[in-house]
């Protein structure tokens, strides 16, 4: 197993719509072994493939005692939304914001093997799918926030030297940046 690298904003695989998988094999089983690891490593409630730089439609997740992977995610969402919370991710480091998301839903999909799963979830981990799956998409929290948090986020992020923490991140293995924010309500966890 191997910890991977965070890939941070501004890199287009963030932006990419990832491919489905069609191969169940060693390699597909290989990438989420690292992800596990990797999300370990950061203590992160939730990783997507993208993050790690590899365009596939795979996510794993560890929050409220859950975890998995979960590859060809297709939500099921509640009509009605959950108390905002605030999240944060390991692509954005250093900042977070109350994100709107829906109160319930549902994921089926498939694991490493084809075999298919389907979970369901309020709370923490319903906002964990969400999160997970808009990054298959090449959707980021951000693109969901509106007003004032919109504005006081892009900010951020326009003040952020990402370029440097980028770099800081491939020579630390996204360490000390994954741990220095909150996220989930957690205080250290990033998604
Ligand atoms: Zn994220």
């Amino acid at each position: 197993m191997a910890i991977l690298t965070i890939r941070i904003i501004g890199d287009p695989v963030l932006r990419t719509r990832a491919e489905e998988v069609t191969e169940f094999g060693p390699e597909l089983a290989k990438l989420v072994a690292d992800m596990e690891e990797t999300m370990e490593d950061v203590e992160g409630a939730g990783l997507a493939a993208p993050q790690v730089g590899v365009s596939l439609r795979v996510f794993t997740y560890r929050i409220d005692g859950q975890a998995g992977h979960i590859v060809n995610p297709v939500l099921e969402l509640s009509e009605d939304l959950q108390e905002d919370e605030v999240e944060g991710c390991l692509s954005i480091p250093g900042i977070g914001y109350p994100v709107p998301r829906y109160r319930w839903t549902r994921v089926t999909g498939q694991d490493k093997n084809g075999n298919p799963v389907s979970i369901e979830g309020e709370g923490m981990l319903a906002r964990c799918f969400q999160h997970e799956t808009d990054h298959l998409d090449g959707v980021l929290y951000i693109d969901r926030l509106e007003g004032e948090n919109r504005k006081a986020a892009l900010r951020a992020i326009r003040m952020a030297d990402y370029d440097s923490i980028a770099e800081r991140t491939a020579a630390q293995r996204a360490q000390t940046v994954g741990s220095s924010f909150g996220t989930f309500g957690t205080p250290s966890a990033g998604a």
